[in-house]
């Protein structure tokens, strides 16, 4: 695995790049920055992918990979490297909602921590022509009165400790795609991009735990048992157990910010969960868990003024059903043809008109059926009726996990 000492320094990396010209600047090298960086990068587009993590790193991620998610990295040649990589394919759900619980079969997926899958993704970019470098936080510049229209600034700045005393260094990019997740911070004015955030959002949470000091349920270490992805909802939120790669146990859960700030601890509020589904909790306590702000945002425009928003930057709606990921695939299969168009004539506001109308089309039909899951699970009866049908009447059941899962 690379680690962050052998990759190019990036403060040296830095020096070397400011001033110069790129076709496409795309800032966060998530799985939607990454990937629109290959489709550009194969195309022939110069492309600087930046990210102010170190990677690999890891985020907040259930890592489950659905049929289109594995779909697109099949087309890019990635599947069989992730698989052997040690992603772990999970056919089975358990579904607990408080002491009611359920197992079903489900379409295929593929379990794969975000440090892995991000990586090969990364490497996979550099590897097609992109320049990327980590460590380097990007924010866009105001057009002001002398700005020529056919570019952008970006200032990068190193977020590395050891080397503070680097200056920041500026790029030009013709366009500028971000791809920054569920932060805004790299956007000019924040005013100039309006999002709204929905009131009683939840939070997002993660850690990942070594196999042996999971229990027996969570984890399928004895041989013949086929992992499955567990889900456990209870009064505060819910929350993702599977297997991964690594020999890890990936946690991802999704919380009422009230619970936790009432329990003051996120390993206390993920614990109670577990009680209310009437399993071990011990594991959880002393965990190191990441968090996100809240989950469920949407952008008003997504793209202007030479820059494209993509990927959880559109917006994102909380729960996780798996899909995440494949929007932002999706997202880069569909907005790189519009960039490379408006490359070759010249004309960025076509591409600008068509990004938001693409956008608006497919995220409100993304969105119905997350919205809809996350209204069950706010109601524990409620939810536990739809499980009950779900039981009953098999073709609701497939017609449910077809939308969300496939
Ligand atoms: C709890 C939880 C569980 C989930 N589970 C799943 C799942 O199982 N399957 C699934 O498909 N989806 C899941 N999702 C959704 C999925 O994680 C996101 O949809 C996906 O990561 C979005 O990818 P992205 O590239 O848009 O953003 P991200 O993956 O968040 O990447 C954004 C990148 O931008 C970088 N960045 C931010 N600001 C700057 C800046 N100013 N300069 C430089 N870099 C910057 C960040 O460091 C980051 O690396 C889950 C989400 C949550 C919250």
């Amino acid at each position: 695995m690379i680690t962050h000492g052998d990759r190019n320094v990036p403060a040296c990396s830095l020096r070397n790049i400011g001033g110069k010209v790129f076709d496409l600047v795309i800032v966060g090298a998530g799985v939607a920055g990454a990937s629109a960086a290959i489709l550009a990068s194969q195309r022939g587009l110069s492309v600087l992918l930046v990210d102010s993590q170190f990677f690999p790193r890891d985020k907040v991620c259930g890592g489950c990979l659905n049929q289109r998610a594995q779909s697109f990295l099949q087309s890019i040649g990635l599947y069989d490297k992730i698989k052997y990589a040690g992603a772990v394919v999970i056919d089975r759900l358990h579904l607990q909602i408080n002491k009611y619980s359920s197992q079903w079969g489900v379409p295929s997926m593929l379990s794969v921590r975000r440090s892995t899958l991000d990586q090969m993704l990364v490497d996979h970019a550099e590897h097609c022509g992109t320049t990327f470098i980590d460590g380097i936080r990007a924010k866009i510049q105001s057009i002001d009165a002398g700005s020529d229209n056919q570019h952008r600034v970006v200032i990068l700045k190193s977020t590395s400790s050891t080397d503070s005393a680097t200056e920041p260094v500026s790029v030009l990019g013709r366009r500028v795609v971000v791809a920054s997740g569920l932060s805004r911070s790299s956007l000019p004015i924040s005013e100039e991009w309006p999002a709204s955030v929905m009131e009683n959002s939840r939070i997002g949470l993660h850690a990942l735990v070594p196999r042996d000091k999971v229990p027996e349920l969570f984890a399928s270490s004895s041989p013949g048992t086929k992992p499955q992805l567990h889900m456990l909802v209870g009064s505060a939120g819910y929350l993702g157990i599977c297997d991964t790669d690594g020999d890890c146990v990936d946690l991802a859960a999704a919380m009422d910010p009230s619970a936790v700030r009432v329990a003051k601890d996120i390993g206390a509020t993920v614990q109670q969960v577990l009680r209310e589904c009437g399993a071990d909790s011990s594991f959880v306590r002393d965990l190191n868990w990441q968090s996100t702000p809240h989950l469920t945002r949407q952008s008003e425009c997504v793209a202007k003024q030479n820059i494209f928003l993509l990927g959880d930057a559109t917006g994102y709606v909380e729960p996780f059903t798996g899909e995440g990921m494949s929007w932002a695939f999706k997202g880069a299969e569909a907005l790189v043809p519009l960039l490379y168009q408006a490359h070759l004539s010249s004309d960025t506001k076509t591409a600008e008109k068509e990004w938001n109308l693409w956008i608006t089309k497919h995220r409100n039909h993304r969105q119905r059926i997350s919205r809809w899951v996350a209204r069950q699970s706010r109601k524990a009866e409620r939810a536990k009726w739809v499980l009950r049908m779900c039981d009953w009447v098999p073709p609701i059941r497939n017609q449910l996990l077809h939308s969300i899962m496939t």
